[in-house]
């Protein structure tokens, strides 16, 4: 008699995550030597220097447990910031950090809102936990619609996901606005505020969120090293937040979440503000770029406060990801975000961009020709 595993029926409701498409296989498959790939907000210019040296040290000594409570990191943070040590939790990258915002908060039933089109991981703790994903759709300007979120909390509401910038429109709340918003959300529902995308913000005059956590002990603030730090290979990032809930998030954290390589190399870049320089500058100017070609092929595009570019080109951008594929340009068709027509692209290196422009230049004229001979067939 076949009897069954006890699976739990809600993980039928989870989709295993397909990752992106890997540098080597993608090369290998292809047989072409250049690869550009600006799927996943890598950062372009690899990682500061200083984090070799650092990451060198660990290694004199693998055998050794980490440090479980990343002393030394969190008190560099505590000294960057003014927060004091125990504001702080490492988690081996955002991702586990929001694990732990919806395993201390969200239990079978209980609500968690989330903008749609934003990080689906949100969407994925929340179900893990038994918890009902409440989506709430973006603004015209694909902004996140603050007085809509405010209009779904109901009582069942537990947590309120918000990515700001938004991945992966690229949009930025202004500060006033989040600030009136958190101000008005009941102070028994909590706000994760994601910002992996903070440090590439241009928009001068913008709030520290963390100064938020002084006034607000409902505020969750995630943030991460692989974005603006280049580590993304590490898995490491921080959540911030009153004492007390991260006395919380340490119940439900594994003591050695986070690697000692990890920890020395995050300790090492925080310590590096001109490589963040650098990679800002590049960020910055790469936008322009993207944003000047984009208007030359006249293709709208959303301003972004990240480090990536959602572009309209008007078609189904599925095959002309694939077509890009074939040409060693690896970027994020829209589909995935209910955005068919959209591609979303990482601000590369010069090179890159130039390299990603050339090959959408092309691939998008294809299919403009399509077009046209589907035009001249039926008339
Ligand atoms: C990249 C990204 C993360 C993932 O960060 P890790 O620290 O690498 O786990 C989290 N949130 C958003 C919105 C991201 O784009």
């Amino acid at each position: 008699m076949q009897v069954g595993l006890p699976y739990r029926i809600s993980l039928d409701a989870i989709n295993p995550y397909i990752p992106g498409k890997r540098l080597e296989e993608a090369v290998k498959e292809l047989g072409i030597e250049r690869v550009v790939k600006l799927a996943s907000n890598e950062n372009p210019l690899g990682c500061s220097p200083r984090v070799y040296e650092a990451v060198k040290k660990v290694l004199e000594a693998p055998s050794r447990y980490p440090d479980g409570n990343s002393t030394e990191l969190r008190a560099e943070l505590s000294r960057q910031t003014g927060l004091t040590p125990q504001q702080f939790v490492i988690g081996a990258g955002s991702f586990e950090l929001i694990s732990f915002v919806a395993e201390t908060f969200i239990g079978p039933g209980d609500e968690a809102i989330m903008p749609v089109p934003s990080f689906s991981w949100y969407g994925t703790v929340t179900r893990l936990r038994e918890g009902k994903v409440v989506p709430v759709g973006l603004t015209a300007e694909h902004g996140v619609n603050l007085k809509a979120i405010l209009a779904a909390i109901t009582e069942r509401t537990r947590v309120i996901w918000l990515c700001n910038p938004n991945n992966p429109t690229g949009t930025l709340l202004p500060g006033e606005e989040l600030a009136q918003f958190l101000e008005a959300v009941p102070r028994h529902i909590v706000v994760a505020l994601d910002e992996a995308y903070c440090d590439f913000i241009g928009e001068p005059g913008y709030p520290d969120s963390l100064e938020w956590l002084y006034r607000f002990e409902h505020v969750v603030v995630l943030r991460t090293f692989s974005k603006i730090h280049g580590l993304a290979s590490m898995r490491i990032g921080y959540a911030a937040a009153s004492e007390r809930t991260i006395s919380y998030f340490n119940r439900v954290r594994q003591i050695f979440n986070v690697n000692a390589l990890a920890q020395a190399a995050a300790v090492a870049s925080l310590r590096d503000k001109d490589f963040r320089r650098r990679v800002f500058d590049n960020n910055r100017q790469g936008k322009e770029y993207l944003y000047g070609e984009f208007q030359r092929l006249g293709f709208s595009y959303i301003k972004s406060e990240a480090s990536f570019v959602m572009v309209h080109v008007r078609e189904d951008s599925d095959p002309l990801f694939q077509q890009l594929l074939r040409e060693g340009v690896i970027i994020r068709p829209g589909t995935g975000f209910g955005m068919k027509e959209w591609l979303r692209v990482s601000v590369g290196t010069e090179e890159e961009n130039r390299i990603f422009i050339e090959a959408l230049e092309r691939a998008a004229a294809g299919g403009l020709r399509l077009l046209r001979q589907a035009g001249s067939l039926s008339g």
